[in-house]
């Protein structure tokens, strides 16, 4: 009997014992986990690190830096890659689609509510390379950060897009931009271009770009305002106005084919028509030295229309000579070789000029 009870006890103690070191044990094991937490910095996952490209020879899983390094635009197709010479892109989703479209095309209200931080890092990553010198102006300027469009005091910038309103004074000359985009409800002047590195434009209805050439166009009737500024030969093409001072930014201009000389196809109240009228602005006054050689497709040639310039060659060829004044050419000190439909003009010392007869049954007068 002694035997049962002291086993019984001894059972019990035993069992007490065993609690007090398996709380202990627990305790250790909770003690050991908090410290790890303290002290251990978690490896984050690899699969966030790496980015599926698809290349022209396959698809592959990329490192995101290396991924990173070949990014070379963003379009339709998503992430645009490039690497020694082979092309790829890592496919994107609705979103990316949707940001992309905006900073593209957005307007004003669009692009301040933009918010593109739910987009992967690499599609991120693409939109700010894409754009970060872009400036989108609206009475102030505004750039993309990466993950909205923000107010910008940038002082550089490639591209301008012009979303509505008028820029300051020789702002793209200023920002250095060579691409300009310009928007329905922009406010623009031909002088915006004067001085600048602007070689592409893109523009929104009712602007119109065609070759070199910037239109207005509304009910039928286009008007030009403007033309890329560093063109040496600027053809522009048929329009049925032209503004004061629209070819006033093309400084290096050396030849010149327009539709007709002066303000409007035809002779409308107001018409102006010296070429003069279309080169210069109050800022431009003097009509560019180097554009020697002109070519009038039709419209009307005034008297005195080519008074104050530098011109050697002039070709109006296919204007009907009843529009042409006979002293269209006095004023003219540097005049070489005339190409007319009217063969009776008044030059300058006539006597110093040869005629000749050209097969499409012009006059030709060229100074000996
Ligand atoms: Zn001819």
């Amino acid at each position: 009997m002694v035997t049962a009870v002291t086993r019984q006890r001894l059972k019990t103690l035993l069992a007490d014992r065993a609690r007090e070191l398996l709380a202990l044990l627990l305790a250790l094991m909770l003690s050991a986990g908090c410290l790890l937490l303290l002290f251990l910095k978690f490896p984050a996952a690899p699969s966030a690190k790496t980015v599926l490209c698809l290349w022209e020879s396959g698809a592959r899983e990329e490192p995101y830096a290396e991924v990173l390094r070949s990014i070379a635009g963003v379009g339709e197709e998503g992430v645009l890659l490039e690497r020694d010479g082979e092309r790829g892109a890592v496919q994107t989703g609705a979103e990316f689609a949707r940001v992309r479209d905006i900073l593209a095309r957005g307007e004003l209200l669009d692009l301040l509510l933009l918010d593109a931080s739910a987009l992967a890092p690499i599609e991120r990553a693409a939109l700010y390379l894409q754009y970060k010198r872009t400036v989108y102006f609206s009475g102030k300027a505004y750039a993309f950060d990466g993950n909205h469009v923000v107010a910008s005091d940038m002082v550089a910038a490639d591209c301008v897009i012009l979303l509505d309103g008028a820029l300051p004074a020789h702002y793209l000359k200023d920002i250095g931009a060579t691409a300009f985009d310009l928007r329905a409800a922009a406010e623009f002047s031909a002088s915006d271009l004067t001085g600048s590195a602007v070689e592409s434009i893109v523009a929104q209805a009712p602007y119109e770009r065609e070759g070199d050439a910037l239109f207005l166009s509304a009910f039928g009737e286009r008007t030009l305002v403007a033309t890329l500024p560093h063109a040496a030969r600027v053809y522009v093409p048929d329009c049925t106005y032209v503004r004061g001072g629209a070819l006033a930014c093309a400084r290096e201009m050396t030849a010149l084919d327009v539709p007709f000389v002066g303000s409007a196809k035809t002779r409308v109240s107001g018409f102006e028509g010296s070429l003069a009228w279309m080169l210069c602005t109050e800022e431009e006054t003097a009509v560019p030295t180097a554009l020697t050689s002109l070519r009038v497709r039709g419209g009307i040639v005034d008297a005195f229309a080519f008074h104050n310039t530098h011109l050697e060659e002039v070709d109006l060829c296919g204007v009907d000579p009843a529009d042409i004044s006979r002293q269209a050419f006095l004023g003219m000190d540097s005049l070489r070789l005339v190409h007319t439909p009217l063969a009776e003009i008044e030059l300058k010392n006539l006597g110093d000029y040869a005629v000749s007869r050209a097969p499409c049954g012009c006059t030709v007068y060229e100074r000996i």
